[in-house]
């Protein structure tokens, strides 16, 4: 079977008016007005509501997502930043209790009962959700929230270290880990720990204000404290916290043993008597860096080969988005950092934004964001808004399910054995060591917000509590100060709290269907598409479940994930 989309496909405005100007407020707000008033006489009639609520809402959100791109292409451009800006603080807080006003519309509707549940089920549940927990007084602080959030990423966006002369951003010093002179590891080292520590109060007072006003959001909600309420604003439905100590637990117990191993296979290697903070990025044998390409002209048909041996309709979509321009990839000067990929939701196409310099990890970056882009593919033909995008526990398997489904071809990248080996060998460890940082991370989360009114003390012992729980391996002697506030370069801590054991979940996925791939390649390949095709129109046990993974992060789920890596390591070999 191929993967076949019509990527082309055009979805043309059939309500919102075709040149209406989704920034302008007095354009968009009579749109809203006539949704409300519209009279509905039938099923069919509530059906035809629904789909035009979801038009506006891809309207909306096209225009968000073509000024976020716009922006973060070209950051020292000022007018970019103000569009953006003006959406953020006059759409966007305009449109909140118009959606609460359509989602309480819809849900008083006597037709709502008609609509045959197993289509409807999923987004019902949505909007039941989001009316339960929407609240006036709330939309004022959630603003206040994203503002503080930007002054987390103004502090540590403006520190630089100086280096033998040259100043560095702390993304362009991390670069110096990979340096197999250990004294230089070493020196840039201390030099970004030091200047992070410079600003530790700063970003000390500023998670305070955090969870102060995270606190109030869930009282004025109705919940005893932000945990709580952040597992329903981010729709857990299908786990509680109970599951997530029982993840914590299966991290400890299944992975551990293999990440302990992986570690001291690397100190080994390294030749040295314990494994520093400054020893992890580094080839442990010694070797240059790998270099799998020089312009992204080679990443992009680099990667298009390799979809295309997954499977010949992924190489297919991925050449159309290279035709259709979307695609950012190579670093230049005044892009924002980092990678994502955004959804034009009305053209509903992808967008993939990254900084490639000519990497392994940029080749395995171009994997992960293409696998949500084929997600945002293979569900575009949803008239509902709602089932074109994904929870994130399962939005992540597509992405790194993708990298490891593709990592037996990484040799279309490296024609020699053994950086192939190499590159294969990096893909599974990572997959593998990301396990005890997201229990900490989330860990952590769950001791902040149900321990209301805890002095920094008390935040910074139960920090290295947690911490020394999942990361028994690094040698921190003599760098305590800089161990007690490592949590502050965690970005989702200060811009979406709660929002990380998503990753585990979804690894966990990915790796079961990884482990499926390697009995019956295209089988896996098959099912994981099938499920891609879903988008979010199913719960999450039935997106699993159509991948061929069971919903679970478990001990008993987690064990023979970590044998089948750890089997496959040996066999690697170097
Ligand atoms: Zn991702």
């Amino acid at each position: 079977m191929m993967m076949q989309v019509d990527p082309r496909r055009e979805f043309p405005r059939r309500f919102v008016p075709k040149d209406a100007d989704m920034g302008d407020w007095a354009q968009i707000e009579p749109l809203f007005t006539q949704l409300l008033a519209r009279p509905i006489n039938s099923m069919e009639e509530l059906e035809q509501w629904l789909y035009d609520c979801s038009e506006l809402g891809g309207a909306l959100a096209e225009d968000r997502a073509r000024r976020y791109i716009a922006m973060t292409t070209q950051t020292d451009d000022p007018v970019r930043e103000q569009a953006y800006n003006h959406f953020v603080q006059e759409i966007d807080p305009k449109t909140k209790p118009m959606w609460d006003a359509l989602d309480r519309a819809y849900l008083a509707h006597p037709y709502r009962k008609m609509l045959p549940m197993d289509r409807y089920g999923v987004m019902d549940r949505i909007v039941e959700n989001n009316v339960a927990l929407f609240r006036e007084e709330n939309v004022p602080l959630e603003t206040e929230e994203v503002l503080l959030s930007k002054d987390y990423q103004k502090l540590s966006g403006a520190m630089t270290v100086t280096y033998q002369g040259q100043e560095l951003t702390l993304q362009q010093a991390a670069k110096f880990l990979d340096e197999t002179d250990r004294r230089v590891r070493q020196d840039v080292w201390e030099l970004v720990v030091r200047r992070r520590l410079q600003d530790h109060d700063a970003i000390e007072d500023l998670y305070d204000k955090l969870i102060d006003l995270r606190t109030r959001i869930a009282k004025n909600a109705g919940f005893d404290n932000y945990r709580d309420y952040a597992f329903k604003r981010r729709r857990r439905f299908d786990y509680t916290p109970a599951d997530c100590f029982q993840f914590h637990e299966g991290v400890e117990r299944a992975m551990l043993p293999l990440v302990n191993r992986v570690y001291e296979d690397r100190r080994s290697k390294l030749g040295v008597r314990s494994l520093r903070p400054w020893d992890t990025q580094v080839d442990p044998l010694g070797r240059p860096p790998l270099r799998p390409f020089e312009a992204s002209d080679e990443l992009i048909k680099g990667c298009e080969e390799i979809f295309r041996r997954v499977d010949p309709g992924l190489g297919d979509q991925f050449k159309f988005m290279w035709e259709e321009k979307l695609l950012d990839l190579e670093s230049r000067k005044g892009k924002a950092p980092g990678g994502y990929q955004s959804t034009l939701h009305e053209r509903r196409w992808p967008f993939i934004f990254m900084n490639a310099v000519g990497r392994d990890d940029d080749v395995r970056t171009l994997l992960h964001e293409g696998g949500h882009a084929f997600h945002q593919l293979a569900s575009r033909e949803d008239p509902l808004i709602h089932y074109r995008t994904t929870p994130y526990e399962f939005a992540e398997v597509a992405s790194m399910g993708m990298e490891l489904l593709a990592a037996p071809h990484l040799n279309v990248f490296y024609r020699n054995e053994s950086e192939f080996k190499r590159s294969y060998r990096n893909t599974l460890e990572d997959a593998v060591l990301i396990f005890p940082w997201i229990a900490t991370i989330d860990a952590f989360q769950h001791w902040i917000y149900t321990h209301i009114g805890h002095s920094r003390d008390e935040r910074r012992k139960s920090w290295l509590e947690i911490y020394r729980r999942f990361q028994p391996s690094l040698d921190w002697s003599g760098y305590e100060d800089a161990l007690n506030y490592l949590w502050h370069r965690q970005l989702h801590l200060f811009t979406s709290p709660f929002y990380y054991i998503e990753y585990g979940i979804a690894e966990t996925g990915a790796l079961q269907v990884w482990l499926r791939s390697r009995a019956d390649h295209r089988a896996a390949v098959e099912r994981y598409w099938q499920a891609l095709a879903l988008g979010g129109s199913k719960t999450l046990p039935r997106l699993f479940e159509a991948a061929g993974a069971k919903f679970k992060f478990d001990y008993g789920t987690l064990k023979p994930l970590a044998d089948a890596v750890g089997e496959e390591l040996d066999r690697i070999g170097d």
